[in-house]
């Protein structure tokens, strides 16, 4: 069976794995050997983040698997107690070091927190950053079009990705929208709708015709839109099932049955409301 994982092109001359592993949740004492049963399977992307206090695991199974760095692409999200320039940078090093990497491949603005009210000065920090060649790339995540149009305006550099909540029960379709007419790729965080969408029938009719399982109808549904994914599971023959969507396709009558479960509904919280800043 394939598990050959394209890759995308960014705005910036750099690809990113159209599929990765996502750490939001795994615990820190289970993360090292989690990523490295994933590194193992094939994943070559890792979605982590300051916030999910997870990071040393992640380098300590990169150190582990022994892969080229240059075959692997590792994602880390700035925390929202630090969107002041100096703190970003400072929160910067402390992930290199946490990672045991000297640079990571994608640095994202976590929240915006318009309560805050910073981001355009957190999103000034990254592009320093960026210019340091420490992270080969720099975007965003929850960001609405009218928080990017900010950073159209006022930064120097276009985001490289949009990393937002995206599953069967919530397209949004908006964003993704914003996001292509500006050269923006769009990660969906959430792909299975941390698991909730997968009882629906519409997805277990079409993982039977498939002779697939909704979760791998669900992520191929999103790899043939054109997102990223990284879909988490802390159970290693799960991991290595969420890999196995390279090899079948959905026709177009099953991708608009899958778009049409949307619901408008979110699991997360709505960036223009989240403005917690608490580590
Ligand atoms: P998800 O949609 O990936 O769902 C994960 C859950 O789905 C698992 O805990 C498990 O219960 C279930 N599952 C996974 N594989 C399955 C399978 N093959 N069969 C049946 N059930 C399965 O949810 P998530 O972890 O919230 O999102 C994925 C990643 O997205 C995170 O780990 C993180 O990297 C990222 N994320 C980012 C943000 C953000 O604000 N930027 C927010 C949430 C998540």
């Amino acid at each position: 069976m394939s598990t050959e994982i394209p890759s995308l092109p960014l705005n910036n001359g750099t690809s990113i794995p159209q599929l990765g592993y996502g750490v939001f949740k795994v615990p820190p004492e289970e993360t090292r050997e989690l990523v490295l049963t994933a590194l193992e399977a094939g994943y070559r992307h890792i979605d982590t983040a300051q916030m999910y206090r997870n990071e040393r695991g992640v380098g300590e199974a990169i150190a582990a698997a022994g892969l080229p760095r240059d075959e692997l692409f590792v994602t880390t999200k700035l925390n929202n107690a630090f969107h002041e320039h100096d703190a970003a940078l400072e929160a910067f090093d402390r992930s290199l070091e946490e990672l045991g990497l000297d640079h990571v491949d994608l640095f994202l603005i976590h929240w915006p927190l318009p309560a805050v009210g910073r981001f355009v000065e957190a999103w000034g920090a990254l592009e320093e950053l960026y210019r340091s060649g420490r992270t080969r790339a720099i975007g965003t995540s929850n960001f609405q079009p009218h928080h990017l149009r900010r950073i159209l305006a006022e930064g120097t550099v276009v985001p490289a990705v949009n990393q937002v909540e995206i599953h069967p029960w919530f397209g949004n379709e908006e964003v993704r929208a914003f996001d292509a007419e500006h050269d923006i790729v769009t990660e969906a965080w959430s792909p299975l709708g941390r698991g909730r969408v997968l009882e629906d029938p519409t997805l277990a009719r079409i993982a039977a015709e498939h002779g697939r399982t909704p979760a791998q109808v669900v992520l191929r549904w999103h790899v043939q839109r054109g997102d990223v994914v990284f879909p988490k599971s802390a159970t290693p023959s799960r991991i290595r099932e969420n890999l196995e969507i390279f090899d079948f396709e959905l026709s177009g009558g099953d991708m608009a049955s899958i778009t049409g479960l949307d619901r408008g509904e979110r699991i997360g919280s709505h960036p223009d409301e989240m403005n917690n800043t608490g580590r």
